[in-house]
């Protein structure tokens, strides 16, 4: 090849590598291999630039030093090309002391050899000859050797690359397939030059194909996102989530599993297929992850096993037309928040079972408040409420006040419990000569009040007079000795013997004394005493 065009080439590039390195340098923070991608680039800025001067025609002394000096680009070039390859490879890899001494090994040596190669010449001989004259060279033992070891550490890279390629799912895989493609290119043009150079006239051009192969990482760098956190970090994501995650594609063939998934199928199936990548889903996983989706997602509660409740997501892969090109599967087991539910959901109904026997009890309990023990007849505080709330109704309200007569004597006679029946015998009368909406109250001992909103004065006394006779009437049997007793009544009627509750049962009280007075067993109407 003529010699100004290569020196052209070399030129270019030296150029090209430093516009790379320089961009690969400005992203090293955002993307992990974008450092060594550049240490490759600028030693190969530095290769390229020295070994242009092998094709410029220049006294033999300074190309030959220039080769020389261009070895340390050699040696940079193989060190930084094997940390890219490490940390595509292992994403979270990074480079520390140990393996900077370890790889500064070799290049100390062969640089050594190559600084007193003019002493031994076991590295490289160079001469010229032909007219014009040309570059020959001649490669010896130190050299080979160097070479053997640059390979060796690449074909580790390499080999690294390829096994994270196997590992790598889709998009992550084709990116590390362009990388492993444009590797190829630099050893085949090595190799090639190597087997070219038997007789010392073909040059080695082994830094132009690495920088194609530096230009390609860079363009899968930026345009396949080959070193990009964010399908990175989605990949950490979804490999250390505790949730399962399944791809299926079009033919319902599982793709994808992470260890929770594949921890979680150990369980569902433990004598199953253990790699079942590959398989139908809905045969190994379960039929509901192929069941058909409504929309782009549908959501499925499965109790496999009892006390195994697991949430599944399924959700929807659409290609560039809509149609469904595969599906992810997201399970996630809620067997722990379902018995937590379940369980709240006991404490919630037995809670609520307490609620209501408590309830009753309070209904009980304000009832019995509102109770006389003794006859089970409404209470005086009772009976207040009642006749403010008959009152507040605004029509006439009548008040009866029924007081036994000489009922000191029936104790005295036939002692205190005797005494009690006749209150309750009383008491029964009342309750069952009210109407509706009457109210009827022991007032205290042997004393009781009605209430009977709706009733005039007249009426009142006939209700009252009516009571009185019921109670002449009945006849209590007392440890065997029937007894009867009388009752006097005073009566009070709204709005004439007064307006308030207050009012209303003071006249009715003055009414039965009056009664009292009277002679007893007799009906005394408040309004009567008015009158007198
Ligand atoms: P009067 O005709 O003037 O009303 O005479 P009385 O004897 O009925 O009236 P007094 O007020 O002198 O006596 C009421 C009696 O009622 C006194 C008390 O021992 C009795 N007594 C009050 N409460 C009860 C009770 O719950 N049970 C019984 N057995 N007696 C009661
Ligand atoms: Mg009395
Ligand atoms: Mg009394």
């Amino acid at each position: 090849m003529p010699q100004l065009p290569l020196f052209a080439l070399y030129v270019v590039s030296a150029l090209v590598s430093v516009a790379v390195a320089g961009l690969a340098w400005q992203r090293r923070r955002a993307t992990p291999a974008a450092p060594a991608l550049a240490a490759t680039m600028a030693s190969l800025a530095w290769w390229s630039a020295c070994w242009s001067l092998a094709h410029l025609p220049l006294p033999l002394e300074v190309q030959s030093r220039a080769t020389e000096v261009g070895f340390v680009g050699v040696v940079g070039t193989v060190a930084s090309a094997f940390c890219m390859c490490r940390s595509v490879a292992d994403r979270g890899w990074r480079p520390g002391r140990r393996t900077y001494a370890l790889l500064a090994v070799e290049p100390a040596l062969a640089l050594s050899a190559v600084a007193t190669n003019d002493l031994h010449r076991l590295f490289v001989r160079q001469w010229h000859e032909g007219d014009p004259a040309e570059l020959h060279t001649w490669l010896g033992p130190l050299f080979l050797a160097h070479t053997a070891y640059s390979y060796s550490v690449l074909a580790v890279g390499l080999v690294l690359l390829a096994r994270s390629w196997l590992q790598a799912p889709g998009v992550q895989r084709r990116q590390v397939s362009s990388l492993l493609v444009a590797s190829v290119v630099p050893i085949v043009g090595n190799a090639a030059s190597l087997v070219a150079s038997h007789d010392g006239r073909s040059a080695d051009h082994t830094p132009l194909f690495f920088t194609v192969t530096g230009v390609v990482a860079w363009w899968a760098l930026t345009r396949q996102g080959l070193m990009q956190l964010v399908p990175v970090a989605r990949g950490q994501v979804v490999e250390t989530m505790s949730d399962a995650v399944l791809v299926v594609d079009a033919q319902g063939l599982v793709l994808d599993l992470n260890p929770a998934g594949r921890a979680m199928l150990r369980t569902l199936r433990p004598h199953g297929p253990v790699d079942v990548v590959g398989l139908p889903a809905a045969e190994v996983v379960s039929p509901a992850v192929m069941a058909p989706v409504a929309g782009r997602e549908r959501r499925e509660l499965l109790e496999p096993r009892p006390g195994l409740h697991l949430d599944l997501r399924i959700s929807l892969l659409l290609d560039g037309r809509g149609a469904e090109a595969g599906r992810v599967v997201v399970t996630r087991d809620v067997s722990e928040e379902h018995a937590r539910h379940a369980e709240l959901a006991e404490a919630h109904r037995r809670l609520r079972e307490q609620l209501e026997v408590i309830e009753g009890l309070r209904a009980e309990l304000a009832e019995e408040v509102e109770r006389d023990s003794l006859t089970g007849l409404h209470n005086r505080r009772h009976l207040e409420r009642a006749l403010d709330a008959a009152l507040e109704g605004g029509g006439p309200v009548a008040v009866l006040v029924v007081d036994v007569d000489h009922f000191k004597a029936v104790n005295d006679t036939h002692g205190h419990p005797a005494g009690d029946a006749v209150l309750r015998g009383l008491a029964q009368d009342l309750v069952e000569g009210a109407r509706a909406g009457d109210t009827v109250a022991r007032w205290g001992g042997e004393e009781f009040v009605l209430v009977l909103p709706g009733a005039a004065a007249a009426q009142a006394v006939r209700r009252g007079e009516r009571l009185r006779r019921q109670c002449a009437r009945r006849v209590h049997v007392l440890g065997g000795t029937p007894v009867r007793v009388t009752a006097s009544v005073g009566v009070a009627a709204s709005p004439g013997a007064g307006a308030t509750a207050a009012a209303l049962l003071d006249a009715a009280d003055r009414a039965l004394y009056a009664a009292k007075a009277g002679g007893r067993d007799r009906v005394v109407d408040a309004a009567a005493l008015v009158a007198a």
